[in-house]
């Protein structure tokens, strides 16, 4: 049975009970605001934060983005702490792979914008990533990059630490409703249309994932937002033997092996094949990921898949999130846009959103994550690429 709202008025409605939609919530209701309500058409962990590769990394192509992935390093490494759920973050570290000049010129480069913001990541020569992947063909690499504090966590229970975290806090989050429109009467957000009625607020977060560009177009807003699918699997459980994520920088193949001894991974999808529908696996994705990990693990030729599915990427042009209040519908506040890495960057972007919900002076460039940097004349501002793992 799904419950209705107990009230008829709110503070703000966030759409999406994802990773994204969760923290929001919480900030916005550690910083007292409210009251808040959460809607989600799925269940909790329906959409791409239920999906994931768990990976979390501070190794990226622009400062902007460093920092915010630092800064949610620190949030989920107290994550137990804060929130009394044990979320298994282990930092063991990404290792980037690189098999030619040119991949590992792009890497050196990646690693010296990545100490410049004081993280001690270092290029690594083909020796020194046998020692840190054991096992992979010495042949197949050239050398690559690590950073040891990246590392891996387990999804779902930062979830459920959200979930239990803001209906402490007086948030309500009710599952199974659908925002399906924005009522805007006088040019900006007075209520939200669902599937139980018209619910009226001031501001209405936008953490639908995947389909935030289609409540943005549901709000008449034009926004560049696009959806991808990514397939993913996990085989049978070998013996202990891989600490970090690898990632290859080729084809952004990437696995790493959970507690239990799944390796767990992906690739990046066909760019000739259609996506196919829904959120199932395809052949063509076994099929290009078996030959990504036995061309680097002969040995893993005979190991058996145990699940595959996939998830929806949000992606946006310049590899950006969009984080901040839509000038064009004043109260609809963007939290999207964060393609295969909203994860890792969750607790630190979350922080802007609410605090962009609030009116409060943001620290980000709104010519890197403002929603209206996509109409700006002339940009040319720069991108964030490594959209790999
Ligand atoms: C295969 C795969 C691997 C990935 N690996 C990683 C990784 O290793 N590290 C990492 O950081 N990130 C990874 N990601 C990306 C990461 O999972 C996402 O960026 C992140 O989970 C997005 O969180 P979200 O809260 O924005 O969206 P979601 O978790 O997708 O939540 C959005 C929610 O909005 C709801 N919703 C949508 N529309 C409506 C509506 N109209 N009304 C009501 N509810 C609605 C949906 O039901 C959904 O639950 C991966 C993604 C995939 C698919």
């Amino acid at each position: 049975m799904i419950a209705s709202p107990a009230r008829s008025a709110y503070h703000t409605v966030v759409v999406g009970a994802g990773i994204i939609g969760l923290y929001t919530a919480y900030h916005l209701a550690h910083a007292g605001a409210g009251p808040i309500l959460v809607l989600d058409r799925g269940f909790l962990s329906s959409g791409a934060s239920g999906r994931n590769g768990g990976g979390v990394r501070q190794q990226w192509e622009t400062p902007a983005t460093i920092r915010l992935a630092r800064e949610s390093v620190a949030a989920y490494r107290r994550f137990g702490r804060e929130f009394g759920y044990n979320i298994w973050f282990r930092q063991s570290g990404y290792v980037f792979v690189a098999e030619d000049e040119g991949q590992l010129a792009r890497l050196r480069r990646v690693n010296a914008v990545v100490r410049g913001e004081g993280l001690v990541s270092r290029v690594i020569d083909a020796a020194e990533v046998l020692r840190l992947v054991p096992g992979i063909r010495p042949d197949a690499i050239l050398g690559g990059t690590y950073l040891r504090t990246d590392g891996i966590l387990y999804p779902f229970p930062a979830l459920w630490g959200l979930y239990e975290a803001v209906r402490a806090l007086g948030v309500e989050v009710l599952l199974g409703v659908e925002v399906t429109g924005i009522h805007a009467p006088g040019g900006r957000v007075a209520a939200v249309e669902t599937s139980l009625g018209r619910i009226a607020t001031e501001h209405c977060v936008n953490a639908a994932g995947g389909w935030s560009g289609e409540l943005s177009r549901r709000a008449g807003l034009d926004v560049p937002n696009v959806t991808t699918r990514h397939e993913i699997l996990a085989t049978e459980p070998l013996k202990p033997f891989l600490d970090p994520m690898v990632v290859r920088v080729s084809d952004g193949l990437y696995f790493s092996q959970t507690m239990r001894g799944e390796i767990v991974g992906g690739i990046a999808p066909s760019a000739t094949l259609a996506t196919p529908p829904g959120m199932g696996s395809s052949l063509d994705f076994l099929a290009r990921m078996s030959r990504g990990l036995v061309g680097l693990f002969p040995q893993f030729r005979s190991l058996r898949v145990l699940r595959a599915w996939s998830g929806y990427y949000d992606d946006t042009p310049d590899g950006f999130p969009v984080i901040g209040t839509d000038a064009r519908l004043p109260g609809f506040v963007h939290a999207n846009g964060f393609g295969g890495h909203g994860f890792m960057l969750a607790p630190a972007s979350a922080q802007r959103v609410a605090r962009a919900v609030l009116g409060e002076p943001s620290d980000l460039d709104p010519h890197l994550f403002g929603p209206q940097r996509f109409s700006e004349p002339g940009r040319a501002l720069p991108t964030e690429r490594l959209q790999l793992g």
